[in-house]
């Protein structure tokens, strides 16, 4: 098989397209709406692949001590379906790091549309998070994130996702076929299929 893989849309997939979708593919309270939607119990009726995005955002309105709340919920059903965890993450990488050290957790954590810098994607990386990129990145960090960490990602950009290949491929020298074998081993690693 050989498919563009798409670790986090809102769109459904096009030909040739492996999307995890949100709503369909993962599910999560994103801390948007952390104060909305009080967390109960994860739909495990439903084989949904990931857990997210859910994480934590210091721009937003939501309380901080709620999102923490709601986030630490998703650890949970994180580690007890095994399954990744989706992440959003805004302002709030130290204490990303943090839960992730305290937690101890063992499930995959994608940090999805990254756009920091280098330096504290290497520390992310160090402590075993995946890196999804999506169109807005930055290029260095790009450049130096090992594949074996790197993901793709369109989010809710409605450009298809073999653009990004492309982009990528051209930036990194290499070829989006050895782009695309290296994201489909990353996907094999992450949800076990
Ligand atoms: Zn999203």
């Amino acid at each position: 098989m050989k498919h563009f893989i798409d670790f986090h849309t809102h769109h459904p997939s096009r030909q040739g397209e492996l999307v995890i979708q949100q709503d369909v593919d993962s599910w999560g309270i994103h801390p948007w709406q952390a104060d909305q939607s009080a967390p109960t119990e994860f739909p495990s009726d439903h084989p949904y692949l990931a857990i997210g995005e859910c994480g934590l955002d210091k721009v937003c309105t939501t309380p901080f001590s709620l999102q923490m709340e709601v986030f630490l919920k998703h650890i949970q059903w994180s580690e007890t379906l095994r399954k990744p965890l989706i992440i959003h993450c805004v302002k709030a990488f130290d204490e990303m790091l943090s839960l992730r050290r305290q937690s101890k957790a063992t499930q995959p954590w994608i940090l999805h549309g990254f756009r920091g810098k280098k330096q504290q994607m290497q520390s992310l990386i160090s402590h075993g998070f995946y890196i999804s990129f999506g169109f807005h990145y930055n290029p260095q960090s790009l450049l130096s994130c090992p594949l074996e960490s790197m993901l793709l990602e369109t989010d809710d950009d409605p450009r298809p996702i073999s653009l990004l290949y492309n982009q990528v491929a051209i930036e990194l020298g290499i070829s989006i076929s050895k782009l695309s074998s290296q994201m489909e081993n990353n996907y094999h690693t992450i949800f076990g299929a």
